[in-house]
């Protein structure tokens, strides 16, 4: 079928197998381009079909030449009905590998199971023996226990309303927002979805079989971001569940022997996730403009290749004084801020196009989707019954 976006809100309910192929291609030819690195050779990756994730599988991949074992939760395509994202993705990626000699597989299903984590632990003890390192990449709406609760997080305040600037992406109106507090239920349930509770069970999980090397890492990802956007992510419901797990990483480390946690704190990029949040969007784009003309925009694998290569195995762990990786460290510039601040203060409907990256925003929200690819024919009929080798 000939497949064309369908955008709803911050979701774009299509996707196209030859655009998403072709966007993997491009961040697989990045990684070779810039060079091998002396890293984990069994790797598993949980939430590996999008975004952070999906980047860490290729840097694992084709940086350090590391077998890899990826953990999605995605929907396959029929002949009439395209695949998710994720699943065209992953398609991609272990064809890529395989041709190219890499061990890669995957496990589609929920990881907050314990039935996915037990099929996980079986498969890498069957192929792999033990993993080197676990990268912990889950971005997810809502979890159910395994006393059958289902927790959903929220995008709130905490203690009280907060207003600002937003952006409709569609149509590139800067509006006011008021995001209201999360109650104490609501942030209990936030920090239960996207806290460090079901990374701990998956490392108590792989050690208790076994299935982890002695000396191996874990790593998990967060956000800091700049004052203005504090209220509604740092000090929002997301950002309690964020430093559960920060806290989370310190506990791993302590009380289970032989593995070293530690969370990453990336940087604000377009991914399903990040779009759904308020006033982050609008932030975004006037970060893209900044750092693309100052020269030092990066994409997810630019980022994941960086966090490989110079902070976890480029000799010895790189930290901040309260052992986070930094890889928000170019985001986070001075001189990149002050210049957000200006902006921010003065951002109006008749002076987004000249001060925000809205263009780049939207690309790179439709390339998500494996649309506005290079070099894919959008008119011609594609197979969106595309299948993930492994899975066949
Ligand atoms: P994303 O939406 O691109 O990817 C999330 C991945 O998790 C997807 O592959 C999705 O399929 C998978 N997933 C969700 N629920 C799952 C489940 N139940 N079982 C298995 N897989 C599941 O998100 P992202 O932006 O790459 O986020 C990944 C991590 O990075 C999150 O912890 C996020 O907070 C963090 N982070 C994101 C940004 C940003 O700006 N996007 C910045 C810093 C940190």
């Amino acid at each position: 079928m000939v497949v064309k976006p369908k955008i709803r809100g911050f979701i774009c309910t299509t996707a196209h197998p030859e655009g998403c192929k072709a966007i993997v291609g491009e961040q697989i030819e990045y990684v070779k381009n810039k060079g091998k690195i002396s890293g984990p050779q069994k790797v598993l990756v949980i939430g590996a079909s999008m975004g952070y994730g999906l980047a860490s599988r290729i840097s694992a991949a084709y940086g350090c030449g590391a077998s890899t074992i990826g953990v999605i939760f995605d929907k396959q395509g029929s002949e009439s009905k395209p695949a998710s994202a994720g699943w065209y993705n992953t398609a991609a990626f272990e064809e890529f590998a395989h041709k190219d000699s890499l061990y890669a597989k995957t496990i589609n299903g929920d990881a907050f199971s314990r039935e996915i984590k037990e099929e996980t632990i079986a498969l890498i003890k069957k192929d792999l023996g033990k993993v080197d390192m676990v990268v912990y990449s889950l971005a997810a709406p809502r979890r159910t226990t395994s006393d059958g609760t289902v927790y959903s997080s929220v995008l709130k305040t905490t203690g009280k309303e907060f207003t600002n600037k937003t952006i409709d992406v569609k149509t590139g109106a800067v509006s006011e927002v008021t995001i209201s507090p999360a109650t104490e239920q609501e942030i209990f349930a936030t920090v239960k979805v996207m806290g460090g509770e079901d990374w701990k069970e998956w490392i108590g999980a792989l050690k208790a079989a076994d299935a982890i090397e002695d000396g191996a890492v874990t790593v998990a990802y967060s956000y800091i971001g700049p004052e203005l956007t504090h209220p509604i992510y740092k000090d929002g419901s997301i950002g309690r569940a964020k430093a559960h797990l920060a806290e989370t990483a310190k506990e791993i480390t302590k009380s289970i022997s032989g593995v070293s946690a530690y969370v990453s704190v990336n940087k604000a990029l377009v991914t399903q996730s990040s779009s759904a949040i308020p006033i982050v969007p609008l932030y975004i784009s006037i970060l893209y403009k900044i750092m693309k003309e100052m020269g030092i925009h990066e994409g997810c694998i630019e980022q994941m290749y960086r966090m490989f290569a110079e902070k976890l195995y480029g000799g010895s762990v790189v930290t901040d004084e309260e052992g986070l990786i930094r890889m928000d460290d170019w985001e986070m510039r001075g001189d990149v801020q002050n210049k957000i601040s200006e902006i921010w203060n003065n951002i109006s409907d008749d002076t987004i196009g000249e001060c925000a990256d809205l263009d780049g925003y939207r690309t790179d929200f439709n390339r998500l989707f494996g649309f506005d690819a290079e070099g894919v024919d959008y008119e011609a009929d594609t197979d969106t019954a595309a299948g993930i080798e492994s899975l066949a």
